[in-house]
């Protein structure tokens, strides 16, 4: 039997030319099992029109980002200089990364301009990006961040644990996680995932599928990233094939390289599904199950920034990158449009403030449902 409980976010990552809606569900990473996948809910790229123009130009009037300063003559007259191309972006195409102040023609978006997979920034004129060779880029700042070997892989992984365990989320048996490539998460993803009492719904294979916990899988193995470091553009990467016969049944696969933050915010949702299945429940409705597991990673981010030394240190150019990437992925949470992310996100929420996360896992756990 196979239960695979997908997956933390995908995104659809080869764009059509003209078809903005995909280009937005591409950026905005829209939810895997999501039942109006393709009706993307606006993103961080925010649409011109005539007040937002303003309020654009209001905000880079205050704020008087990198790009302006460029150029005094033109920051005279208010015009917003792209900062991929450089050039003055056209008032019908101003595109805007929501809490990275960068501003970019809307055509980057589809012109084959790297996107960064963590901050999912597009590549500026003077910065170089990392190919991470899956298909994937990474801006240097995220990947000044990504783990990068087992000794960081188990210290954030612990620092989910103890997350987990205040909530009463204890593992009586070990949980193998491993952090894998696009291609090793789209083997075990292939013939489909589900989650709970749902079918097994096929994956689109460009779909970035983030994170998986595998029940009992198919797969005799898991081909894990054990090390990487920098070479240039490129990265070079150390893997390890482990045997998948181990007596918890149950394994997470995370993909590699993205920043810790996020990473972790990954651990924390699969690792709910994980604890699930080890105490014998499977057959949630997915909109339950799912949004109880993005609560608990929309929480561990507020956790991680209060807990970790060095993005709770307020000053350092780090910590306020941290912050940024922590709006990022929360917000990526919270304007989720579909039913089983976007909704049970809602609703649990709405639940773990009303009632505290005890008594909702505990409610969920014998009833299924959340409480009223
Ligand atoms: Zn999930
Ligand atoms: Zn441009
Ligand atoms: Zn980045």
């Amino acid at each position: 039997m196979i239960i695979d409980t997908a997956a933390f976010i995908t995104a659809k990552d080869r764009w059509q030319q003209d078809e903005m809606d995909d280009i937005e569900l591409a950026t905005q990473l829209s939810l895997l099992d999501n039942s109006d996948k393709g009706k993307a809910v606006p993103d961080d790229i925010v649409h011109e029109d005539e007040d937002l123009a303003k309020a654009i130009e209001e905000s880079v009037r205050s704020s008087v980002p990198r790009s302006s300063r460029r150029n005094s003559d033109r920051r005279q007259s208010y015009q917003i200089i792209c900062d991929v191309c450089d050039g003055s972006i056209p008032k019908k195409e101003i595109c805007k990364r929501e809490f990275w102040n960068q501003h970019f023609c809307r055509r980057h978006v589809s012109d084959g301009t790297p996107i960064c997979c963590g901050c999912m920034r597009l590549k500026g004129a003077n910065t170089e990006y990392i190919n991470l060779g899956d298909m994937r880029n990474i801006c240097p700042d995220c990947f000044a961040t990504s783990i990068t070997n087992a000794r960081q892989k188990q210290s954030i992984l612990d620092n989910v644990i103890e997350f987990l365990r205040l909530k009463d989320v204890e593992f009586k048996v070990h949980v193998p996680v491993f952090l894998v490539d696009r291609r090793e998460m789209r083997r075990h993803t292939r013939r489909g995932v589900s989650t709970g009492m749902e079918h097994i719904q096929p994956i689109h294979p460009d779909s970035v599928v983030w994170g998986l916990t595998m029940f009992n899988p198919d797969e005799s193995y898991a081909e894990s990233v054990e090390s990487l470091s920098r070479s240039g553009r490129n990265i070079r990467v150390e893997q390890r094939k482990y045997l998948l016969n181990h007596d918890s049944h149950i394994t997470v696969l995370i993909l590699f390289g993205l920043p810790k933050i996020m990473t972790g915010a990954i651990m924390a949702h699969e690792l709910m599904h994980a604890w699930f299945r080890q105490i014998g429940v499977f057959h949630l409705e997915p909109k339950v199950e799912e949004g109880i597991c993005q609560v608990v990673a929309h929480e561990w981010l507020d956790w991680f920034v209060v807990m970790d030394e060095e993005a709770s240190s307020s000053r350092s150019e780090n910590a306020q990158f941290t912050r940024n990437l922590k709006h990022t992925f929360k917000d990526l949470v919270e304007i989720d449009s579909s039913h089983a992310y976007g909704e049970g996100f809602r609703d649990a929420k709405w639940a773990f403030e009303k009632w505290g996360p005890h008594k909702v896992i505990n409610h969920v756990v014998k009833y299924g449902t959340l409480p009223q």
